[in-house]
């Protein structure tokens, strides 16, 4: 069977960080999702194509010129062959993947993606719908969250060390409001999968997160 490991969570849950770390130490690929929902939201930033307009957004995405590919210091994202890896991850991205997320053919044709990516090599794979839609049926498969408090955090301390001037007030803002808009939409909302297993990250430190996912990984080898 395909060592696939499903993370999904909210905003700022350390899910990137955490899953590269695992990905490393267990020599697999990691698929960051997230990273693609953007590549269309700066798109349609580029474009001035309305965020609203779920026809226009869906259109879109259907000629999207998308790759994901690894280079040294991981995933790298292309869009029209550029690597936009570093210009995907502002705060007006951010709530554009969020948007643009919300609609159904867009969601279709990404978990299409990524599950072709998956079924193709052992992988670990971060997103919203991981667990419930794209690899529902994965060996591992973790929901990792936080309190809203600890995620704005640890986002505004990693933002600050970018050099953003952002406020920590104004990061649990944006946190609260993109977890609201993902957990609330209509097609595959952001929820813990029945059968994945929660790690409530807000009192644990990086690598004892690290370490609980390589025991499930390691258990789930073993065919445990
Ligand atoms: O994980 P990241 O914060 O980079 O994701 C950006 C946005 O893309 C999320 O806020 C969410 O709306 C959307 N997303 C999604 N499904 C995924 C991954 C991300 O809807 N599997």
């Amino acid at each position: 069977m395909r060592l696939n490991i499903a993370i999904d969570g909210p905003v700022g849950a350390g899910k990137s960080s955490i899953a590269d770390a695992v990905a490393q130490r267990l020599g697999i690929l990691h698929l960051d999702t997230g990273a693609m929902y953007r590549a269309l939201g700066l798109k349609a930033l580029m474009t001035g194509t309305d965020l609203q307009d779920e026809n226009a957004v869906t259109e879109l995405c259907e000629k999207l010129d998308l790759d994901v590919g690894y280079g040294e210091s991981g995933q790298r994202t292309m869009l029209d062959g550029k690597d936009v890896s570093g210009q995907i991850r502002t705060p007006e991205v951010s709530m554009a993947a969020s948007t643009v997320s919300r609609y159904a053919e867009v969601r279709k044709m990404m978990v299409r993606r990524q599950q072709e990516l998956a079924a193709k090599q052992d992988m670990l794979v971060d997103g919203r719908d991981i667990c419930t839609t794209v690899l529902p049926n994965a060996p591992v498969k973790i929901y990792l969250t936080a309190s809203s408090e600890e995620r704005a955090k640890r986002r505004w301390k990693e933002n600050r060390e970018k050099g953003s001037a952002e406020s920590y007030e104004e990061v649990l803002q944006a946190v609260i409001e993109r977890d609201r808009q993902d957990m609330n939409r209509a097609v595959e909302p952001l929820r813990q999968a029945e059968d994945a297993i929660l790690l409530d990250t807000t009192e644990m430190r990086f690598d004892e997160v690290v370490d609980a996912i390589l025991r499930m990984a390691e258990e789930a080898k073993n065919g445990q």
